[in-house]
C-alpha cells in the first residue's frame, strides 16, 4: 500500500468520545441510565424550524455552491457582509479549512496550551510544524473561550494580537460564542489577517447537522473559498441552518439557561471541595487533588459506576482534571450530589 503522505514527528490524531452504547456496554449499564456531560453540546437538541418535507424534497439536486442563502443569514447575524462569510461542515471543517489554505510543510502554527487538540491535528495533517513560544507563526490559534478551560481573552487583546503580527493569519475559534458575547468580529474590517469561526453545534444545539461558517476579511475569506470542497455542506443542514441563525429566542433560552446552572454548578462543586476554573463557555474545568485516590481517574470510575460521563483531559495536557458540560436541572443535581459523594469525608 502506499504510504500515507508524511505528518511531523509526534503527530497524534484526534480521539473521538465514546458514545453512549460504548460506555453503557463496558459498565454493564442500560443506555439509559447513561447521562453525557462530555461533549459541551446543549441537553436538548435544537429543533429545526423549517418543513422537513421541503428541505428534503430535492435529494437529487446539488445544493447552491456558493451558499448564498446560508452566507446571508450568518452575515445578518453578526452584520457583516455575506462574502465575509465562509461555510463548512461544523467549526471543525472550517479549522481544517484554514490549515488547508494557509499551512503546508515548511510553515508553522502558534498553538496555546491546554487547548482544543484539533488546532495542532489539522496543522500536522499539512505538514506544518506546531511553533515554539516566541517563534514566529504562519497561523495563530486561538479559542475563545478557551476550550477546555473556559478563560476568555477580551477581543480588543486578539485584535492587538492580529495587529502585530501582520504577516500571520490569527485563526479565533468562537464556537462557544453565544455563552460568552465576546467577538473578534467588529475588528475583521480593520485587521486583514483576523478570522473568527462559529459553529451550530453549541448554544444552537445542532451538532448532529454539522454546520460551522468562518468571518473573515474579503481576501482571506476569497483564500478559504477558493480551498473548499464545491459542496461541503447539504441543503437540508443549510435550509435548517438559515432558520436557527433567525431565530434568536433559541440561542437567548440557552444562553439563560446556562447563566442559571453555570454558576450553581460552579460554586456546589467548590463546596465539595474541589477547585473549578472561571468559565465563559457552557463547561467547567474541575481540578482533582494529586493523590491517585482523590484524582480525576478515580472520580471518572466514581461518576461512571452512576452512569455520569464527564470528560477526561489527558489529551488536552491535564491529567488531573476533568471537563463538565452544563445538563438539565436534573442533570445537574445530579452530578453535583455525585461530586460530593465521591468527596464526602476528605477533610
Ligand atoms: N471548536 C471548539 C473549541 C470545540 O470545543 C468544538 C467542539 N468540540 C468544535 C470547535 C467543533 O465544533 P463543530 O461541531 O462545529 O465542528
Amino acid at each position: 500500500m502506499l504510504a500515507a503522505r508524511s505528518v511531523p514527528v509526534g503527530f497524534q490524531p484526534y480521539v473521538w468520545a465514546s458514545t453512549v452504547e460504548e460506555v453503557a456496554r463496558r459498565r454493564n449499564l442500560s443506555p439509559a441510565q447513561v447521562l453525557r456531560f462530555d461533549a459541551n453540546v446543549p441537553a436538548l437538541p435544537g429543533v429545526p424550524a423549517i418543513p422537513l418535507g421541503e428541505s428534503f424534497a430535492r435529494l437529487n439536486e446539488y445544493p447552491e455552491g456558493t451558499y448564498r442563502e446560508l452566507r446571508e443569514a450568518a452575515a445578518a447575524y453578526a452584520g457583516v457582509a455575506p462574502d465575509q462569510v465562509v461555510v463548512g461542515a461544523g467549526a471543525d471543517d472550517l479549522i481544517g479549512l484554514v490549515a488547508r489554505t494557509f499551512l503546508g510543510p515548511g510553515r508553522r502554527a502558534f498553538v496555546e496550551r491546554p487547548t482544543y487538540p484539533l488546532y495542532a491535528i489539522a496543522t500536522g495533517i499539512e505538514g506544518a510544524e506546531v511553533a515554539d513560544a516566541g517563534e514566529r507563526a504562519d497561523v495563530i490559534w486561538v479559542c475563545n473561550p478557551n476550550n477546555p478551560t473556559g478563560a476568555l481573552r477580551d477581543p480588543t487583546e486578539l485584535a492587538a494580537l492580529a495587529r502585530a503580527n501582520p504577516d500571520s493569519i490569527v485563526a479565533v475559534d468562537e464556537a462557544y460564542f453565544e455563552y460568552s458575547g465576546a467577538t473578534v468580529v467588529p475588528f475583521i474590517a480593520e485587521a486583514p489577517n483576523l478570522v473568527a469561526i462559529r459553529s451550530l453545534s453549541k448554544a444552537f444545539g445542532f451538532a448532529a447537522l454539522r454546520v460551522g461558517w468562518a468571518y473573515a476579511p474579503l481576501a482571506v475569506a476569497d483564500a478559504l473559498n477558493r480551498a473548499r470542497g464545491p459542496f461541503n455542506l447539504s441543503s437540508a443542514a443549510q435550509a435548517a441552518a438559515v432558520a436557527a441563525l433567525s431565530d434568536r429566542a433559541h440561542t437567548q433560552a440557552a444562553f439563560a439557561h446556562n447563566a442559571r446552572w453555570l454558576p450553581w454548578l460552579k460554586n456546589e462543586i467548590e463546596s465539595a471541595g474541589l477547585k473549578v476554573s472561571p468559565s465563559a463557555g457552557n463547561f467547567l474545568l474541575i481540578h482533582f487533588p494529586g493523590t491517585p485516590a482523590r484524582g480525576a481517574e478515580a472520580a471518572d470510575a466514581f461518576l461512571i459506576k452512576r452512569g455520569l460521563i464527564l470528560r477526561e483531559v489527558k489529551v488536552y495536557g491535564l491529567p488531573n482534571c476533568l471537563r463538565l458540560t452544563v445538563g438539565t436541572e436534573e442533570e445537574n443535581c445530579l452530578v453535583v450530589q455525585a461530586l460530593k459523594d465521591f468527596t464526602a469525608g476528605w477533610n
